[in-house]
């Protein structure tokens, strides 16, 4: 299969911007004090296909900090470095049923991570990075994130500066999984390489670049480059259905059918493998810290576009 021809993406997708773009339920996330700046109107989407076909409307070139959905990417990286078995082993590939930041997800569980898209897996996931130094690290995150992108990603330092000064209880997961045997490394460098990864910019327009090199089997369809592997693609989106959407991942399943992530900024991606990436940007969040628009504009453009994974035809 393949996306529907590309009139029709357009047309359907200037229809969910048209009808979600009202919605002003949920808050812009404050607790890192910056992003609470946003301005809650901007709403954007892109799809890029398999073949690099590309579409966007609204704000898709509005840049702001990837957050949470850079561990999806990380971790396919970590992955594509160790290998299956070892991520599996170190990390964990089930839902936690609690919030991203939980600590007591991590001590109901013998400090062991479950998962790479909450904070306790995603910094887990992050100290694995290969590299002999915290810049070499470092590098290795944002030239793979870059090579998703297709672009050489930047820090928004304002953003960084402002969850630096802020993200006390990242660095208590830290030291709790190092209590336990479970982080390598320094904590404290560890959760600073993990909040410059959330701290780099991108639009929709390149999540969804990002989402497509997923789709594609690892290979960026814009750039002819590849990323990591088929198989690597191929766990990363399984664990993103499992546990991409937060607490209310289940319910994603159930609606889209397809492996998504969100981040507390405001953006979700969603694979459609085989076909291309999916991706929405708007500011105003649910409890779970999911994008209230950009779950409704997936949902509908999932159903519309025949994009659920388990439907038979
Ligand atoms: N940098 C954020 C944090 O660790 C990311 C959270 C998210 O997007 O879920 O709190």
């Amino acid at each position: 299969g393949s996306l529907p021809n590309a009139e029709r993406v357009a047309a359907l997708m200037q229809q969910a911007h048209d009808q979600f773009a009202s919605l002003d339920d949920g808050a812009v996330a404050d607790y890192i004090p910056s992003l609470g700046t946003a301005d809650p109107a901007l709403f954007g989407l892109a799809i890029v296909g398999v073949h690099g076909d590309a579409r966007a409307v609204g704000d898709a070139d509005h840049l702001f900090s990837i957050q949470s959905i850079s561990k999806a990417f990380v971790f396919a990286l970590v992955c594509e470095a160790l290998g299956h078995e070892q991520v599996w082993r170190a990390i964990g590939v089930n839902n936690t049923g609690l919030p991203f930041n939980s600590v007591m997800a991590l001590e109901l569980n013998g400090g062991r991570p479950m998962n790479p898209m909450v904070n306790a897996g995603a910094l887990a996931t992050t100290a694995l990075a290969p590299g002999e130094t915290a810049v070499s690290r470092w590098a290795f995150i944002r030239d793979g994130l870059s090579a998703f992108a297709g672009r050489e990603l930047e820090i928004d330092t304002v953003v960084y500066e402002s969850e630096a000064a802020a993200n006390h209880r990242n660095q208590a997961i830290a030291r709790l999984l190092q209590s336990y045997g479970h982080l390598p490394g320094d904590p404290i460098e560890v959760t600073d390489i993990y909040t410059m990864q959330c701290s780099l910019l991108v639009s929709a327009r390149d999540l969804a670049v990002m989402a497509a090199t997923l789709a594609d089997g690892g290979v960026n369809p814009v750039t002819g480059r590849r990323v990591v592997g088929e198989e690597v693609c191929a766990d990363t989106l399984a664990v993103m259905a499992t546990t991409g959407l937060y607490e209310m991942s289940g319910e994603w399943l159930f609606e889209v059918g397809m492996p998504g992530k969100s981040g507390v900024s405001g953006g979700i991606i969603t694979i459609a493998p085989g076909k291309g990436g999916l991706a929405t940007y708007s500011p105003r969040l649910d409890a779970a810290g999911n994008s209230v628009r950009g779950q409704s504009a997936t949902r509908f453009l999932s159903k519309a576009l025949g994009l659920n994974l388990f439907a038979s035809r």
